[in-house]
């Protein structure tokens, strides 16, 4: 058997910090292979996202149709959509692969402020949550709370139509605790903050939880193996 692939529909960052090359990377150390068609093209360094295009809908869609026809494709990240004609596409062919685990990762704005999805908060809640029905989404508390309109909220989040929802608390002061909903119930992980800044750690959680759905791991350990992933990740940056 070929190993799993898991088609990354995300951004391209060229600065490797986020977007479909971290990615690549978290898919790879997850044991499958990626397979990466950008939705649109950032100008970016490691310090800020200056600007960026979405890439032509036809090229987009070709590239995967051809992944989708001849790859043994066995799960699906969606990053950065930047805006809701995306998410449409998606569903569309992805209609004919209900079989597919999704893991959705909204892409809202970059730390450095710039926003990353074109069209209103409701347009983007509504292209995000659709993709995600049925599927993983993986909120950091900001995106929650624009997904759910109002305070983050992991299980009003899951009433929307996700399979399962991981609300990650990254960014409130302390030790961070991630929140999974799934229709069992709640259950809360949490471990030692590692004090460094780095980018991409959203990116690189959603891209190997689906690496191991698409090695048929259960979605707790999925999770459990994607925090352990970000965790030596984090530890191997500079304070
Ligand atoms: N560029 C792309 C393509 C992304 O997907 C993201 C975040 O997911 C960013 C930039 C922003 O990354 P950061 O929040 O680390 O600035």
């Amino acid at each position: 058997m070929s190993t799993p692939c898991v088609l990354v529909l995300a951004g391209l960052d060229p600065s490797g910090g986020a977007g479909i090359l971290a990615d690549a990377e978290a898919i790879r150390a997850g044991g499958a292979r990626p397979l990466c068609v950008p939705t649109a093209i950032t100008v970016q360094t490691t310090r800020s996202v200056r600007r960026w295009e979405p890439v032509a809908h036809s090229l987009f869609t070709a590239c995967a149709h051809a992944l989708l026809e001849e790859e043994n494709i066995r799960a699906v990240k969606v990053g950065m959509i930047g805006e809701a004609k995306i998410a449409k596409l998606i569903r569309e062919w992805l209609s004919h692969r209900r079989d597919l685990p999704v893991v959705v990762d909204p892409v809202l704005q970059a730390s450095s402020g710039t926003l990353l999805f074109r069209g209103s908060l409701e347009a983007a809640r509504e292209a995000y949550l659709s993709l995600a029905e049925g599927g993983v989404l993986t909120p950091n508390l900001a995106e929650a709370q624009v997904l759910g309109d109002g305070p983050p909220d992991a299980a009003k989040l899951l009433a929307q139509g996700p399979r399962a929802v991981l609300l990650k608390g990254g960014h409130l002061p302390g030790d961070p605790v991630d929140v999974l909903a799934t229709a069992e119930g709640i259950e809360e992980f949490r471990a030692p903050r590692i004090k460094v800044t780095a980018r991409g750690t959203g990116c690189r959680l959603s891209s190997a939880m689906a690496a191991g759905l698409a090695r048929g791991v259960k979605l707790r350990d999925a999770v459990i193996g994607a925090r352990e992933f970000v965790r030596a990740y984090l530890s191997r940056q500079a304070p």
